[in-house]
């Protein structure tokens, strides 16, 4: 029996941040309850007994601002049409100012152990820049009561490159959010989206971000303080204490399947990607899941892509096993180049992008494709 993660998303926010261009719109709560009637469907017309759930993850938008007794039917609905995996992981995500003692005890009732929280950093005046709708004080009594709650594995998110972030206050925002016992850290550079608020304060002139060379430093010391405080880079973007992976996004980057459930929510099954309609009303009516074939090439290259986001690199033996051919005989001509510039390391029996190659993982996998 095969083992599959569930990613369920929950597209509704208190008011939308002005860098967001995720599937999450505000002021939709009349859509709250058909959404729950339509991915409880969804749920029950994907069970199947012949996989078995080693990770739920709920995200959103904000998941943690949908109403309970909607959320307890789709956690009811996924515990009666999937077996679980001994010591399988379920995290939601949770936004500060929305994280409340109710909500965390129905979690802990359907077996959940972890919650991710969006922090984002610890400067109020950043934070409301960007629109979040909390302030660092609220990350604080969020954290205290999901320790409360029992759930001793927790993740901060943090972003970096932010308009007007300083390095001293990427360092602040670590420390801080270290001091509030955190298992787990993501660190993520901002991204510019077409169509945000952000892009055109940005392209106004009205919000400088921060040079390529700064937001690299905000990087290397976000690698350094997370090493001194225990955590273990696993990911470009992620560091966790021992033990502490986010096991959902581990599964999924070492080409695991999973479910995907909910407007916008993606899925890998059989070899077939697939990925629910992006508007709400689409997926409401029941439009269906865009899908698509994966062949065996851009199965191999999806392995390289998504091992080289990893620390552990790719194996060569993990891609014998899925793919039945070498690493080298495949892209021992492509990488040549990465290899000479320092971008990549290759021992004989794993892949990996070196501390340079994480800044340019890009063009690194631009080299891996030609001819693709
Ligand atoms: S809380 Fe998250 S999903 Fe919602 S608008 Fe902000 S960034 Fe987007």
């Amino acid at each position: 029996m095969k083992t599959v993660g569930l990613y369920l998303h929950i597209p509704f926010c208190v008011r939308k941040c002005l860098y967001c261009d995720f599937a999450s719109w505000s002021g939709r709560e009349n859509y709250m309850a058909p959404y729950a009637d339509r991915a409880e469907k969804e749920i029950r017309r994907k069970s199947r007994r012949d996989i078995r759930l080693g990770s739920v993850f709920i995200g959103g938008g904000t998941p943690s601002v949908f109403p309970l007794p909607l959320m307890e039917r789709l956690l009811k609905a996924i515990g009666e049409s999937f077996d679980f995996a001994p010591g399988w992981e379920g995290t939601m995500e949770m936004n500060p100012g929305t994280v409340t003692p109710e909500g965390l005890a129905l979690l802990r009732s359907h077996g959940f152990s972890r919650i991710s929280m969006g922090m984002q950093c610890a400067q109020d005046a950043l934070l409301k820049k960007l629109g979040r709708i909390h302030c660092f004080r609220d990350v604080e009594k969020g954290a205290a009561l999901i320790r409360e709650a029992g759930f001793d594995n927790f993740n901060l998110d943090l972003m970096l490159g932010l308009p007007g972030q300083r390095i001293a206050d990427v360092e602040e925002s670590i420390r801080l959010a270290v001091g509030l016992k955190c298992t787990h850290l993501s660190c993520y550079g901002l991204i510019v989206e077409e169509g945000t608020p952000l892009e055109a304060r940005v392209s106004s002139g009205e919000w400088v971000l921060p040079e390529v060379e700064e937001e690299r430093e905000m990087y290397d010391r976000a690698l350094v303080l997370t090493a001194q405080a225990g955590f273990r880079q696993y990911e470009i973007s992620n560091f966790a204490l021992p033990g502490r992976e986010c096991r959902h996004n581990l599964h999924v980057w070492r080409r695991g399947e999973y479910i995907g459930v909910g407007c916008a929510a993606a899925g890998f099954m059989d070899g077939v990607r697939y990925q629910n309609p992006l508007s709400l009303s689409d997926y409401l009516k029941g439009v269906p899941a865009r899908e698509e074939a994966i062949g065996p090439r851009e199965a191999m290259f999806e392995s390289v892509m998504l091992g080289l986001r990893l620390n552990e690199g790719l194996s060569d033996s993990a891609f014998y096993l899925r793919h039945g051919a070498h690493l080298e005989d495949v892209y021992g001509k492509r990488w040549t180049r990465a290899l000479k510039n320092g971008l990549l390391s290759w021992d004989g029996a794993c892949l990996r992008l070196t501390r340079r190659g994480m800044d340019v993982q890009n063009s690194v996998l631009v080299d891996l494709m030609e001819d693709e």
